[in-house]
């Protein structure tokens, strides 16, 4: 262990991106730990995109109101610049995001590990002093005052201590995992005309016993890439996302649904019969895993009363999207045009946390608020909101929970990251 940072980020997502962006910016010496060689998080190992609505629509002029701002928006000027993003402003190209990402942080000077796995957390007296990564070089201690959890399934948390709770409070399931693959080679027109035959033919193959992947219909996005479409369409059940052996039996029946799914695809579409399988992502991707107890819990009922709580850091309104955790079926409940809700500060450090805030899908939430806030803008705006919270903190030598809060809002609102 050679010096003590302001601040150590776990998780190089768009929430620890973001995080140590704004907390660098405030003049934080920062450390981000990340276990893949990216930035990008679940857009870049686990090939998730587009980006879910990020806005709301005045009712009466019809225009959109942004609800995620500050470095969210840095990064879609940057993606737009670097021609890679489209589709009004929803389509990106994760290639470009990873390397945009990594110049903004290294020009805020902001230290890397990449490759680097969190695998424990020193507690005394009831704070954090360092965590312990493992690599190439064995296992290393980095200390710091302020740490954020970033790692989307709480890994910081429960190594410091911290209780977390799993999935749906009825019986811990999750929703599904997901393994994301593209198709390479379509002919987009023919595609196109044939796409409505799709799901009926799926379906039917599904009752004659022919596909065995238990999701409702085939979920598919068009790409940046000329010719290629991107699926997010595999479904696996009553795994826990966190359990080892689990996720390697996900990642395995995952595999044999893209293959099945391709070659469905490939016999029967017109338009997919000179296609390739050109790739799987790096990972399964998890859309909820484990959530920490905060000073607050966000709920189902807060998010359907557009509750606009006193101590907000981020607006969000994506629907409350929930992938059946046991089978076939997806629920929503959509927010109308001008309709938005809040999360508050409380949510973003577990009970008793002194210096540990965790930021994107692991808030302290309920499974089904988790369902709307989840998407990649929202947990941006965490991120920023938890990175600008913990410069506040370190700045004043406060516990997480004794925030200036006015500082923080103060900041939140130059940002329009709430209003
Ligand atoms: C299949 C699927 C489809 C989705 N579809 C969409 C969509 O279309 N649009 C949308 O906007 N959102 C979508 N989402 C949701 C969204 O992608 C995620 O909820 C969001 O990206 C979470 O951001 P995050 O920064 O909190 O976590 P992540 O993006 O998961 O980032 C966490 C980072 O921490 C790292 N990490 C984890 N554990 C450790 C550790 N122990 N040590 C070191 N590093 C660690 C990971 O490698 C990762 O880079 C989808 C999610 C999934 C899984």
């Amino acid at each position: 262990m050679t010096k003590t940072y302001d601040l150590i980020v776990v998780g190089g997502g768009f929430a620890g991106a973001a995080a140590a962006l704004a907390a660098a910016r405030q003049g934080l010496d920062v450390l981000i730990v990340e276990k893949s060689n990216c930035f990008g998080g679940a857009a870049a190992n686990n090939l998730v995109s587009p980006f879910m609505g990020y806005w709301t629509t005045d009712p009466e002029t019809k225009e959109r109101i942004y609800l995620s701002n500050g470095i969210f928006r840095e990064i879609l000027d940057g993606l737009d610049e670097m021609g890679a993003l489209t589709q009004g402003g929803t389509l990106f190209h994760e290639e470009y995001l990873k390397i945009l990402l990594q110049r903004m942080l290294l020009k805020e000077k902001v230290e890397v590990l990449f490759l680097s796995y969190l695998t424990g957390a020193i507690v005394r007296d009831d704070r954090i002093v360092a965590i312990t990564v493992a690599n190439k070089e064995g296992t290393q201690e980095y200390a710091a005052r302020y740490f954020i959890d970033a790692t989307g399934d709480a890994d910081l948390a429960v190594r410091a201590g911290f209780p977390t709770t799993l999935g749906r409070e009825k019986d811990h399931l999750c929703q599904p995992m997901t393994l994301c693959f593209r198709v390479a080679g379509v002919d987009l027109e023919k595609f196109e005309k044939s796409r409505s035959t799709i799901n009926p033919l799926y379906q039917q193959f599904q009752r004659e016993g022919k596909i065995k992947n238990i999701r409702e219909d085939v979920l598919i996005f068009h790409n940046m890439v000329n010719g290629v479409l991107h699926f997010n369409s595999t479904r696996i059940v009553k795994r826990n996302p966190v359990n080892a052996m689990d996720k390697t039996l996900a990642e395995l029946e995952a595999r044999e649904q893209v293959l099945e799914l391709f070659q469905f695809l490939k016999e029967n579409i017109d338009g997919f019969q000179n296609s390739q399988l050109l790739m799987t992502a790096m990972e399964i991707g998890v859309r909820e895993s484990r959530m920490i107890i905060g000073d607050y819990v966000l709920n189902q009922d807060d998010l359907i009363a557009c509750t606009k709580f006193d101590d907000a850091v981020i607006c969000g309104n994506y629907d409350i999207d929930i992938h059946n955790p046991e089978g076939s079926g997806t629920s929503h409940y959509y927010f109308k045009p001008g309709q938005y809700y809040t999360v508050p500060y409380r949510c973003l450090y577990p009970i008793g946390s002194r210096n540990l805030l965790v930021a994107g899908r692991c808030i302290s939430s309920t499974h089904e608020a988790q369902a709307s806030y989840r998407i990649m803008p929202f947990c941006c705006c965490l991120g920023e909101a938890a990175g600008a919270a913990a410069a506040i903190c370190a700045k004043n030598n406060s516990d997480v929970a004794a925030v200036d809060l006015a500082a923080l809002q103060s900041y939140l609102k130059a940002q329009k990251l709430i209003f």
